[in-house]
């Protein structure tokens, strides 16, 4: 589907007030949710389109693909997280070109990243991505192991662990999405409990992120609605 400014202009005003209408409705302000435009399989123009709208948050699973398309960017005041899945080998180009990691689920990695974060840069934001529903090859920790991994890489330099990831499978109606999203709400809470500082909770996707805006996310990945069908 080929989509003129306007069409994206729309989607993203669209997006933009389901996410209004989902945190006013759960008594949250409406600008502690963070609207990250997830665009790979999208082209650079629609990541121009879609900034040109106001979104300044990126999301991207692949590195090869991502790479190619933030080169067109460089020296815009765009913020890149990286979504997918990761392979140690990879890890150096994210550590320089992203400002987020969502999908951590091993220490190794996480320690890698810390590593090759360019010494003037920033912090690297991390979430350690958790499995809450069990799925093959779907990435991510058990909720019993988030602990620890947390701990671990609190003590890492260079990056700085903002919170839980998660990519449930679609579930059967909004009370058991809500009800998979509530369960890394109350992880993260056990680990602000335990003397961690974190404020971020990335869930919900095109198909429930008014759920998860319900159960607390501060960051809603999006691709689907706001670009049309990949
Ligand atoms: C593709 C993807 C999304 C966006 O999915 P949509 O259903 O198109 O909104 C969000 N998060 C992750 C990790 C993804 O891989």
């Amino acid at each position: 589907m080929l989509i003129s400014p306007q069409n994206s202009t729309l989607h993203v005003q669209n997006v933009r007030s389901r996410i209004r209408q989902a945190a006013v409705a759960a008594g949250r302000d409406p600008a502690a949710v963070t609207l990250v435009a997830v665009t790979k399989a999208q082209t650079a123009e629609s990541i121009r389109l879609a900034a040109t709208a106001g979104v300044t948050d990126f999301g991207e699973n692949y590195l090869q693909e991502a790479l190619a398309k933030m080169d067109q960017f460089a020296g815009q005041a765009l913020r890149w997280h990286f979504i997918g899945g990761i392979q140690s080998n990879n890890t150096r180009a994210m550590a320089e070109r992203f400002d987020w990691v969502h999908s951590i689920d091993r220490l190794n990695i996480a320690r890698r990243l810390a590593e090759q974060r360019p010494f003037h840069a920033a912090p690297l934001s991390l979430c350690i991505q958790v499995e809450l529903v069990p799925e093959p090859n779907k990435g991510g920790v058990i909720p019993s192991e988030v602990r620890q991994l947390a701990d671990a890489i609190a003590q890492l330099p260079k990056v700085r662990l903002r919170g839980l990831m998660c990519v449930p499978p679609p579930q059967a109606d909004a009370a058991a999405e809500r009800g998979v999203f509530a369960r890394l709400r109350v992880l993260l809470e056990e680990l602000n409990a335990n003397g961690h500082e974190l404020d971020t909770l990335s869930m919900g996707m095109s198909g429930d992120f008014e759920s998860a805006i319900a159960e607390g996310a501060t960051l809603v990945r999006i691709g689907t609605a706001l670009f049309g069908h990949r």
